[in-house]
Parts: C-alpha cells; structure tokens; sequence
C-alpha cells in the first residue's frame, strides 16, 4: 500500500510557507518533519541522478560502443553465427556495464542514505548480496526481453509493435503470477499468517471480496529496514495480501485492520486487471513511439525489419528508456487515483476513522516520510498520493459523517467497489 513514496495532485499543490495543520505534518514534531524533508530531498536527488544517468549511459553507449562491441562479439567462436546469441551477449554486457555505472549510486542511496537516516538494518555484506541477486534477475529479464523483442522485430516487421505489446502484456500476466512465489521469496522471508488473534477481524473483513484469508502473508520486511509496509500481489491462484512484519509489530489491531482493507479494496476495485490493461495500451504506444523514432532515424530510407542489427540493441534500450520516463507521470497519477479509491473503500469498508488517521501518522514517522513533498516531485515521481492528502479523506470523513469510530456492518453494500472520486 505505501511504498516510501507520496504524493500531491496537482490541484493541491504543497504550501511551502505559511500555516501548517496537523494534517500536512502528519503530527510530526519540527525535527521530525525536517528530518523526513531532508529524507525527500536526498531520496529526490538519487531518483534524478539515477534516470540521467541510465539515458547517458544507453545514449554513450549506442553512439559509440554498440557497433564496436557487435564487431567484437561477430568474431568469436559460437556467436558469430547466430544473432539471437549475440544479442544475448549485447545485452547481457549492456546491463553489467550499467551495473558497473550505477553501482555507487546504488550503494549511496540504497546502504549509505538508508544507514544515515537510520531506516536500514543491512550490514553492507548482505546489501552487496541482495545488490548482486538485483542485478542478476534483471540481467535475466533484459536477455528474455529484449531477445523476444528483437524476435517479434525479426518476424512481424512493421507490425512488432502491436504484436509486441500483446505479447509484453502476456508475459506480465505470467510474471504477476510468479512474482508473490518465485521472485519475492528471493528476497525476503515469507510465510503464512496463523496468528488466529490477528486474522479473525481480517477474515471478516475479507468475506465475499474472494481474497481467501489463507491468502494473508506475513513478509520479513524487518531484516532489511525498520520501514513499514503492505502490499497486494499475485494474480489469479497466486493473489495475497502481504503485511510487513514491521507493521504487524508496530501496528495496533485496527490500524492493521484498516490497512489490510486498503489491500482489499486494491482487489476489490480490481486495480491489479486494470493497471495490466494500461499497460498493455501503454506498451502500444511505447513501442509505436520507438517505431516512428526508428523510421524518423532510418531518414526516409525505411526500416529494415528483417535484417534489424542486433548493434541497435542500446539504441532500442534507450529509445524505451525515454518513452517510459515520459509516460512515467501519467502511470504514477492513475495509481495515486487507485490508491485514494482504496483509502476510500478501507475508511468505509471498517468505518474506523482514527484508526487511519493513526496508521498513516505512524507510517510518516516511522518510514520518515515527508507529508507534504513538494507538487512537481509528486507529479513526476510518486506512485502514492502525499500521507497529507490521505490524511485529509479521513479528516473529510470524521467532518461529515457523525459516526462513532467502528466496524461498520458488512455485507454486499461493504464489498461493492466504492464509486466515490477519488481526488
Ligand atoms: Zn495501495
């Protein structure tokens, strides 16, 4: 439900100077509250620096490596025949170069910033292995991407773009699907939650959503970092509900029951369907882009699809590169927009008003995350609307409807997604 990330829309824009509510300070203290800004502004400036440097690294090495390192790769024994091979090899060197350019970066904002704010536990040995399995699952997913990709090129020539997206959008379905099982496992500790005190006020809450409450996993956050948080992942037989076991300890009853009714309400309003739909329409337009960029490149002469090199392998990767970043605000707004409709479904599917407002003060404080960031850094790069502006909807909430704070009945009204706007 909250990565560290937060967000403001745009007709909200942050006030930098003035009058400050309980709201927009999530009920931090002076030092608190300067201490998550300064937070924002680091984690700002690592986010900025690591996009400039991705598109000056694929930018360098389409205009002066690619061809040089495909020449070299022609010449050696078993790859000089075959073209799916070496691009393989491209693209596996493409990726451990850009480890070997975004590695400092990588350590500064990941083990040195976290440490420094103290909101990691990892000691530098298991962040450099955690680092290396990163890199390496990556490294896979740029060879089975990029080599279907160039496939799809190869075969469907001009029409790879359409044939592209579908297929991406298919591969998505069955990553969704592995993700919960195969990739996180990787990373983190997970097993069942059976703690019957904890689960029974979440079995009521997920009746008649189809989310089954074997489906509720308890997820060792705790060996990375002291920061809180939940998620709804899966697709299909694999869907569940991942709480954080730094949640799960910090977190009182009902703070975690209003939290795991967000995840629900992520299910409940099928948020999961229809971020892969715009995906796959997102997708279309990435690669229709990246075509007309191609043909504009090729100067009238046209496209060979057929005999696409495999050297316009960077080319491709930063073409890609700059779609995404440009396309990235959109994506980050819809899920914002998803995410106050979830609020919206977890405040009127438990009723519990101040339990939400305490889970999100908690949260701010203790993922020292900034309330109120500034509105273009929201625009641009927070997939969460700002804590603040969660804040508000309960306080809309509290102001408008006398209830007393508590569990609401449940029942078919309960479960039907939520048609209130969300911003
Ligand atoms: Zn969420």
């Amino acid at each position: 439900m909250s990565q560290s990330s937060a967000a403001s829309p745009p007709d909200r824009p942050s006030r930098s100077t003035g009058e400050r509510t309980a709201d927009d300070t999530a009920g931090m203290t002076a030092d608190e509250l300067a201490e998550a800004k300064r937070y924002g502004r680091y984690d700002l400036a690592c986010t900025l620096a690591d996009k400039a440097l991705d598109v000056a690294y694929l930018a360098a090495v389409a205009t002066f490596a690619a061809r040089a390192v495909d020449g070299w790769l022609a010449g050696l024994p078993w790859l000089g025949a075959s073209d799916t091979l070496r691009l393989a090899a491209l693209a596996l060197l493409v990726t451990a170069g850009h480890w070997l350019v975004a590695s400092p970066l990588a350590f500064y904002s990941d083990y040195v910033l976290e440490h420094r704010f103290g909101l990691s536990r990892l000691s530098w040995r298991r962040w450099l292995w955690r680092y290396l399995k990163k890199c390496l699952l990556a490294a896979v997913l740029a060879v089975i991407v990029f080599v279907g990709l160039f496939w799809i090129i190869w075969t469907c020539h001009w029409a790879w773009w359409m044939v592209g997206a579908v297929v991406f959008f298919l591969f998505g379905a069955v990553l969704g699907q592995l993700f919960p099982v195969l990739i996180l496992p990787l990373f983190y500790r997970i097993e069942r939650l059976d703690d019957e005190t904890l689960t029974a006020p979440l079995v009521e809450l997920a009746r008649g959503t189809g989310i089954a409450i074997e489906g509720v996993y308890r997820i060792a956050l705790s060996e990375e970092t002291v920061k809180a948080n939940a998620m709804l992942a899966g697709l299909g037989r694999t869907r569940r509900v991942l709480l954080g076991d730094t949640l799960l300890s910090g977190f009182a009853p009902e703070e975690m029951e209003v939290i795991f009714a967000h995840e629900v309400g992520h299910h409940v309003l099928r948020h999961v369907g229809k971020m892969m739909a715009v995906g796959l329409v997102a997708s279309g337009l990435c690669f229709w882009t990246c075509d007309l960029l191609l043909r504009a490149w090729s100067g009238g002469a046209g496209v060979d699809y057929a005999q696409f090199p495999v050297h316009a392998l960077p080319l491709m990767m930063l073409l890609l590169t700059l779609v995404t970043l440009v396309l990235g605000p959109l994506h980050n707004a819809l899920s914002r927009r998803w995410e106050l409709q979830a609020d919206r479904y977890a405040l009127d599917r438990t009723g519990r008003r101040e339990a939400f407002a305490s889970a999100f003060r908690k949260l701010a404080r203790l993922n020292k995350e900034d309330p109120d960031p500034h509105w273009l850094d929201v625009l641009l790069f927070h997939s969460h609307p700002p804590i603040a502006r969660r804040l508000a909807l309960a306080e809309q909430d509290i102001a408008g409807a006398p209830a007393a704070d508590g569990p609401r009945p449940t029942g078919e009204e309960a479960t039907r997604p939520s048609t209130a706007p969300a911003e």
